[in-house]
């Protein structure tokens, strides 16, 4: 064999894990005119969600408004030095804060702009959000509380769990009492924008050559998730119904979320854009936490009917092969996966499946 072949064959390779970080802006066109914004996270355990621009002839279409004002208007700018045409409608795909709070930039750039949602997310944008809003930037509330125990820590130099403070500890403990103090800045001048149009289980956007299709296909991350799909281009922006690499579950419907992702799954899709995470070319991630969720519902399930789970603390579940398979062993993608999903399966698929 060729020795330069041979050497090639040895070197293994290792795909980097994905993780549920975001460190930096991108912008990734995914077809003529569709592009996907990703943003580096606001603090260190807080998210943006993705932004996706859909151009067609007459104007734009774009999903999400992400969370800080300040990175909807950098996603303006970036959108006007993509496309010339105006932006005529935002949709949010549900009313968590994340994908909501850039409403009102998104508003003043384009006066005529329909902000589209789902009619219980519409619902819930204008009952939760306020009150979402104005808890963020509350001097008596948690965020305040936080930033003093970070300087407690910083004056003592100790980390969260007692140890000294290494420089980096240091360093990243300033940037989270920064991060965090610019998110109350920019929430205490926050502005509710709610959507002008709603819609109960699908409604077509005709963007000139460019059909949209905004479909409700049931409950999973909240009551009112929408998908956004291209169907010439067999693209979907998926909300919050799939994120990547670590699913959200916490607050969410795990009983309906198996059947929605089913849904999904049935449709013809080449590229799958997740509410948060890297964007997706096939349905396999979508196919696991499909298997992975079923037999997580399956087993608790049993347990249910056999009288060995009571209540969602004694239920006892095990897809670790499945979580090897999604998120790999990083401690921070395993600290999520515990939180954001394992937990909220238990705790919201109890009540789902024998409540
Ligand atoms: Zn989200």
């Amino acid at each position: 064999m060729n020795p330069r072949v041979a050497a090639t064959l040895l070197i293994p390779v290792f795909l980097p894990a994905a993780s549920v970080r975001t460190p930096e802006r991108s912008v990734t066109p995914v077809a003529e005119g569709v592009y996907v914004i990703r943003h580096p996270d606001p603090s260190a355990g807080w998210v943006h969600s993705n932004t996706t621009v859909i151009a067609g002839e007459r104007g734009v279409l774009v999903v999400d408004a992400c969370f800080l004002p300040s990175v909807a208007r950098e996603d303006v700018a970036e959108i006007r030095r993509l496309t010339n045409k105006p932006v005529r409608y935002l949709v949010n795909t549900h009313h968590h804060i994340d994908h909501t709070a850039g409403n009102s930039v998104y508003r003043d750039a384009f006066p005529d702009i329909e902000i589209i949602a789902h009619r219980d997310t519409k619902r819930l944008i204008e009952t939760r959000n306020p009150g979402v809003a104005k808890r963020w930037a509350d001097p008596n509330g948690p965020l305040p509380k936080s930033i003093a125990q970070m300087k407690e820590r910083l004056g003592k130099g100790q980390t969260e769990e007692g140890k000294p403070m290494t420089a980096k500890d240091r360093a990243d403990t300033e940037q989270e009492i920064a991060d965090v103090q610019r998110q109350m800045r920019e929430y205490a001048a926050y502005r509710q924008e709610n959507p002008t149009l709603a819609f109960d289980t699908e409604m077509t956007v005709d963007l000139g050559k460019r059909i949209v299709r905004l479909q409700y296909l049931g409950r999973a991350n909240t009551t009112g998730d929408a998908i956004v799909y291209l169907p010439a281009e067999k693209i979907v922006a998926t909300g919050d119904i799939l994120v990547h690499p670590v699913p959200y579950a916490a607050g969410g419907h795990p009983v309906e979320w198996l059947e929605t992702l089913k849904k999904l799954a049935a449709m013809e899709l080449s590229i799958v854009i997740p509410g948060h995470g890297e964007v997706l070319r096939d349905k396999k991630f979508l196919n696991l936490l499909i298997e992975a969720l079923g037999s997580a519902l399956a087993q608790m399930e049993a347990q249910v009917r056999e009288g060995r789970a009571m209540n969602a603390g004694e239920v006892k579940i095990d897809i670790d092969d499945y979580r090897k398979r999604m998120i790999g062993d990083d401690p921070l993608n395993l600290t999520w996966w515990n939180d954001m999903f394992l937990r909220g399966v238990v705790e919201r698929g109890f009540l789902g499946i024998a409540r």
